[in-house]
């Protein structure tokens, strides 16, 4: 079981740096990641070329967001840190796009990262996120994206806690959350 945790690392931290195409990322990971129900995906995509199944006009997007979650989601914008209630939300239930509602990570994930922002281990599911490099800072990271619309969410490091080594760093801003009474989608725990 170790030795299977530890591939799936280095399997992930070669995938962050952008080492393992996107079609061998899926090939590849489909199975684990329905077994164990998270995997990184979309690596290295061009995000122009992928058609996300909700697509607005920027006049659109711009009516439905508040300005703050306008500028995070579709402009690449980052929130002051400690900005966001959910920061410090620590209650259980499902964390979705405040674009679209797409169900995005769960509070099993959630953990205090001390940075400010909503930190999470992994997604709620393979097909929550997806990826891409961005090089705005002097260093390539890794932003993560709506997988259902598109919306800049932050970006994912591999200095994270256990069980994935993985720190997803999201805009509280960009997400809603929902109890879980009245949550949509309920965790499947391992
Ligand atoms: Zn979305």
């Amino acid at each position: 079981m170790m030795d299977e945790r530890n591939k799936r690392r280095v399997f992930l931290k070669k995938a962050l740096t952008g080492t393992i195409i996107a079609g061998a990322v899926v090939a590849g990971g489909m199975t684990m990641a329905s077994r164990k129900g998270w995997a990184v995906f979309g690596l290295g995509k061009d995000k122009k070329a992928e058609a996300f199944p909700v697509t607005l006009t920027d006049a659109q997007w711009q009516e439905r967001l508040s300005p703050e979650a306008y500028r995070v989601l579709r402009k690449h914008g980052t929130e002051p840190s400690r900005s966001s209630p959910l920061d410090a939300e620590y209650g259980a239930g499902v964390y979705q796009c405040a674009g679209c509602a797409f169900p995005l990570f769960s509070s099993t994930d959630k953990f205090d990262s001390r940075t400010g922002w909503p930190s999470f281990t992994r997604p709620i599911n393979e097909g929550a996120v997806g990826t891409t490099t961005d090089y705005k800072l002097f260093y390539p990271r890794t932003e993560v994206h709506c997988a259902n619309c598109g919306g800049h969410l932050g970006h994912v490091f591999d200095d994270g806690p256990e069980p994935t080594g993985l720190r997803y760093c999201m805009n509280g801003v960009a997400m809603a959350f929902i109890p879980a009474e009245k949550g949509t989608t309920a965790k499947e725990t391992e």
